[in-house]
């Protein structure tokens, strides 16, 4: 027989998990006003909130926790991940931040002004938050196939070159001030960008002088699924994939918490030393000396472990086949998912879930409060309460796709887990006709309301 697949690790320290029933559940969902960032972690019983910072660090990375030079300046922490970040990144000049979003934050400041223009594929939530607080506006040039969730499409993160074409023909160059390529795309489903589409963008950005930037918190992700489904890179290594990427773009911004699978952590990375000087300004005043820029030294002993670590195939294929796993075992149901599964999450389409729920009412929301009632599944909505309102017209935007994100944290959860929320979801999908209401908001912030949200059921 052939043997079957087992995960190249073991499990070295466990944490218990409560097992509630559905009362309490009721009782705690209602506390936290239907929001899923309101619920008490010891209340959750499989957390798919994010896959940020929440991964299982390795014993090679809690040994650089002791290693950790705590020094102000020139620790010699942050020197192993310049290191590591010039040796696998490929760019010269890097600064630590706390986080990614500190990171936008920080090169924002040296680059985005008033009424500027950022095209790019579907922007993270908090890339613009920073670009529209900046009174800057983010242009989504996703191809159109990553709104169809049924259709098959190997790179669902790709830009349209059309779509960005026109956008840089329309404006001028000095109000574009940077194109930021999302790898893997998180809003649209976790989906990969192409190598031939990193340099086509590339290109296309390079013929009207604007700066290709990635927003990297997944890069090693989207190497991944470059080398197992793009022509010509079969046989190459995801080292020399990542590396390959970043020798089309001038910078990054990154969020460590997600494929260098730390706690907490993020940079900037780039290969201008003006653009780098001015951005140190920056970091000093919002994260600190640019040496440590908000981390430990400690902390960023163990990032540069991670992303050694994050860009091995082995780690990769088992990450990104758990998330396969588990949507298997959901289309297996006929639960409808954005097709093909993405790196990190498995994101389940809320419109074609909850029909009989208006879109005015919170599809996607009313998806996660559901499947938290039944089972303690914790997932995240990615839809209208993510999407927010016009800033201008203050309307709600319907987005296109109205998401359940089941996002899987690193090296934690087993396929049994999996089983389980497959399970959970499949008694949700058995009675859908039912479920005929939402829910209304009845409070919200200004801005990325969804973190803060309170809602009633209607
Ligand atoms: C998480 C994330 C960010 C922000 O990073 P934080 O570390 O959460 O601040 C930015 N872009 C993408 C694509 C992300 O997934």
């Amino acid at each position: 027989m052939e043997l079957p697949y087992a995960e190249p690790y073991k499990i070295k320290v466990v944490e218990p998990l409560y097992r509630s029933t559905r009362q309490e559940r009721e009782k705690w969902i209602k506390e936290a006003r239907y929001n899923l960032f309101n619920l008490r972690s010891d209340h959750v019983f499989v957390d798919l909130l994010t896959d940020s910072g929440t991964g299982a660090m390795s014993h090679m990375q809690w040994s650089e926790i002791m290693l950790g030079d705590e020094s102000y300046a020139g620790s010699l922490s942050f020197h192993k991940l310049k290191d590591t970040i010039s040796e696998l990144l490929g760019m010269p000049y890097f600064l630590p931040t706390h986080q990614g979003r500190a990171a936008e934050n920080v090169l924002f400041s040296a680059l985005i002004k008033e009424n500027d223009i950022v095209p790019g594929n579907s922007h993270f939530d908090t890339t613009k938050g920073h670009i529209e607080y900046r009174r800057a506006r983010a242009i989504d040039c996703t191809i159109d196939e990553a709104c169809n969730t049924s259709e098959f499409h190997p790179f669902k993160g790709n830009i349209d070159l059309q779509k960005l074409e026109d956008v840089f023909k329309k404006y001028p160059k000095e109000q574009i001030p940077l194109c930021i390529i999302t790898v893997t795309c998180n809003t649209s489903g976790g989906q990969p960008v192409s190598m031939q589409n990193i340099k086509e963008v590339t290109a296309l950005c390079r013929k009207y002088g604007i700066m290709p930037v990635f927003d990297a918190a997944r890069f090693a992700e989207n190497a991944y699924f470059i080398k197992i489904r793009e022509k010509g890179y079969e046989n190459k290594t995801v080292k020399e994939i990542v590396k390959e990427m970043f020798s089309y773009v001038d910078g990054a911004t990154m969020s460590s918490k997600k494929d260098a699978i730390v706690n907490i952590g993020g940079f900037i990375a780039l290969r201008d030393k003006a653009l780098y000087d001015k951005a140190c300004v920056f970091n000093i005043m919002y994260e600190g000396f640019i040496t440590y820029g908000g981390m430990a030294g400690r902390d960023m002993g163990a990032l540069a472990q991670g992303l050694d670590e994050g860009t091995e195939f082995d780690y990769l294929e088992a990450r990104i086949g758990q998330v396969a796993y588990l949507g298997d075992k959901l289309r297996s149901f006929g639960i409808p998912i954005q097709e093909p599964t993405g790196g990190h999450a498995v994101f389940v389409d809320a419109k074609k879930f909850l029909p009989n729920v208006p879109k005015e009412q919170y599809q996607a929301q009313t998806l996660g409060v559901e499947l938290y009632v039944e089972a303690g599944v914790r997932g995240v909505e990615i839809g209208t309460l993510l999407a927010d309102r016009n800033p201008i017209t203050r309307e709600n935007r319907y987005p296109v796709l109205e998401l359940l994100r089941l996002a899987i944290p690193r090296r934690v959860y087993t396929n049994n887990h999996m089983d389980y929320i497959a399970v959970a979801l499949a008694n949700i999908w058995e009675r859908r006709e039912s479920i005929t209401k939402g829910f209304h908001i009845v409070s919200e912030a200004p801005i990325m309301r969804h973190f803060t949200v309170e809602l009633e059921r209607v």
